[in-house]
C-alpha cells in the first residue's frame, strides 16, 4: 500500500518521508523537488514553474499532474511509493485518485500535525541550513501555509472522511516524530 504525506509546512514532513521511504523500501515521490528539477532545467517550462515556486503559489494544475501521472507509469506495480506535497488542492485530489485507481493502487495517509505557530518557527531555522530561496522570504512562506489552511486542509479532511488518514503529534524531536510515525503505520 502506497502512503501520502501531509504536513504544514515546517512540520518535518519532507525529512520524516525520506526517512521512512529509505528505511521501508518506498519509492519517494516528492512533489516539490520534481518541480524544483524542471525549474532548474533551462527550458520554457521551467521558467513558468520558476515563478510560481518562488512566489509560494501552486503549479498549474497540468504540469504538476502530468508529472505524477509519468511517475506513478514508471515505477513498477509491487513497488511502493511514498508522496510528498501531492495532492494540495481538490482538483489535484480528483486527478490524484484516479490516477492511482487506474493503476490498481492504494494508499492511506500521514498527516504529521502542527500549529502555523510552531511551524513559522521551525522554517526560520530551515531557511538557514538549507539557503532555500522559497523558505526564506517570511511573505512567501505565510503565503504557502495559507495554502496549507485554505486548500490541503480540505483534502485531508476528505479523506479523513473515508478514513484513509492516520494523525501524528508533530512537535518533538525528529527521532520522537519518526517513531509516532512508524507505530502509526505499524512498522
Ligand atoms: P514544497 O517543497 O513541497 O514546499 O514545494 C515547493 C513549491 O513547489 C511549492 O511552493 C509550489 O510552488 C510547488 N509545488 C509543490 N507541490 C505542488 C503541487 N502538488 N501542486 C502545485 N505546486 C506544487
Amino acid at each position: 500500500m502506497d502512503l501520502v504525506f501531509f504536513g504544514i509546512q515546517g512540520s518535518g514532513k519532507g525529512t520524516q518521508a525520506k526517512r521512512l521511504a529509505e528505511e521501508l523500501g518506498y519509492y519517494i515521490f516528492e512533489a516539490g523537488g520534481e518541480l524544483r528539477k524542471i525549474r532548474e532545467s533551462g527550458t520554457e517550462l521551467g521558467e513558468l514553474v520558476k515563478k510560481y515556486i518562488d512566489n509560494g503559489e501552486l503549479v498549474p494544475f497540468e504540469i504538476i499532474m502530468e508529472v505524477v501521472n509519468e511517475a506513478v507509469a514508471n515505477v513498477p506495480d509491487d513497488q511502493k511509493i511514498l508522496f510528498d506535497g501531492i495532492p494540495r488542492d481538490e482538483d489535484q485530489m480528483m486527478a490524484f485518485d484516479k490516477i492511482l485507481a487506474d493503476s490498481g493502487r492504494e494508499f492511506r495517509c500521514v498527516h504529521i500535525l502542527l500549529d502555523k505557530d510552531d511551524a513559522v518557527e521551525r522554517i526560520k531555522g530551515r531557511a538557514e541550513i538549507e539557503g532555500r530561496a522559497d523558505d526564506a522570504d517570511q511573505e512567501k512562506v505565510l503565503r504557502r501555509m495559507d495554502l496549507f489552511f485554505e486548500k490541503t486542509m480540505r483534502v485531508i479532511e476528505k479523506y479523513m472522511a473515508e478514513g484513509k488518514v492516520l494523525e501524528v503529534d508533530g512537535k518533538g524531536s525528529v527521532e520522537e516524530i519518526y517513531g509516532r510515525i512508524k507505530r502509526e503505520i505499524g512498522n
